[in-house]
């Protein structure tokens, strides 16, 4: 009797390790070409208003039609910007259609931006925002600055995860947002908020900026400290991964603070709760040698497959 019970509890317990090993399936091999195309030399490193940019915000418009996402603004994906240098000063960002005849100051240069936004339309208008960066540094004195995890992982994930909750309808929605210029201050980010309508109807923003270069397989989930309500979703996930949380208090001695690191900032400045799944700073962090090749690309899919759990999670936690 007892064996039986025994064989009985451990068939059941396969089963359903099975069923939650399937539940998190991702498009991995869709992921991993797009994260290596996004971070190949052909690309020039995606710096902001330069060819290789552009092309990979093609890219990511193909790729969100693709996948059947919704466009975000009025038919289309992708939503560009213009922003006005005076020398190397930053000065404003406005709208592309705008009329420039009015900017007259001498030695100003326009350049135009964009973000790629898609959606997938769930029961509530309630909307969780998901975001990576598709600018990085481009080329620097004759070097390219391929940055595949900062910030190609966070872009591919998008992919990966769109594709899984086309599969998996939310209870919200869900917004991608691939933003530009976060190196030079997270314009992208800045111009899609200001810009979006009904911001109010926002509950989260995850953010994702280098997800893929560690070898201690430790993930960090940063934001609990403005936002400790956030906390329960992210306690019962399985991943071979060990997810830490900090990185987000001022006062911590020993750990730098990531609030305002990356794109989620913008967020945060709007009270729009934030977590930001990222890694520890590494060796090849803002170098030219972060490369597709220097990536962990086992750790990589577990830490897609990780934040997969915390959205899900997240969708059927919050209203
Ligand atoms: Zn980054």
């Amino acid at each position: 009797m007892k064996t039986n019970f025994l064989f009985i509890l451990s068939f059941l317990i396969l089963m359903s390790s099975c069923k939650s090993s399937e539940k998190n399936k991702i498009d991995e091999k869709m992921m991993l070409k797009a994260v290596k195309f996004l971070a190949s030399d052909s690309l020039e490193g995606r710096g902001f208003s330069k060819p290789g940019n552009y092309e990979a915000a093609k890219f990511i418009d193909n790729k969100f039609n693709e996948l059947g996402l919704e466009p975000f603004l009025g038919g289309s994906f992708t939503q560009q910007f213009k922003y006005q240098f005076s020398g190397k000063k930053r000065q404003r960002m406005f709208p592309l259609k705008d009329s420039i005849a009015n900017l007259s100051n001498t030695g100003d240069t326009l350049v135009i931006g964009g973000n790629v936004i898609g959606k997938i339309s769930g029961k509530i208008k309630k909307t969780i925002v998901i975001t990576g960066h598709l600018d990085h540094l481009g080329i620097k004195n004759g070097k390219i600055y391929n940055g595949a995890d900062d910030d190609a992982s966070g872009t591919a994930a998008l992919f990966a995860i769109a594709k899984y909750f086309k599969q998996h309808s939310p209870k919200h929605t869900l917004v991608f947002a691939a933003v530009d210029a976060e190196e030079i201050g997270s314009l992208g980010a800045d111009y899609f908020l200001k810009n979006y309508p009904n911001k109010e109807n926002i509950v989260l923003n995850i953010n994702m900026d280098m997800i893929a270069n560690n070898n201690k397989q430790q993930l960090y989930a940063s934001g609990l400290f403005h936002y400790p309500q956030l906390k329960q979703p992210l306690e019962n996930i399985t991943s071979p991964i060990t997810l830490l949380f900090g990185h987000d208090n001022p006062d911590d001695k020993n750990l730098d603070d990531w609030t305002f690191s990356s794109d989620h900032r913008i967020f945060h400045k709007e009270k729009i709760p934030f977590i930001y799944f990222g890694v520890e700073d590494h060796k090849d962090y803002h170098k030219p040698t972060d490369t597709f090749e220097n990536m962990n690309q086992e750790f990589y899919v577990d830490a897609v497959k990780l934040i997969v759990q915390a959205i899900e999670n997240y969708d059927s936690y919050l209203n």
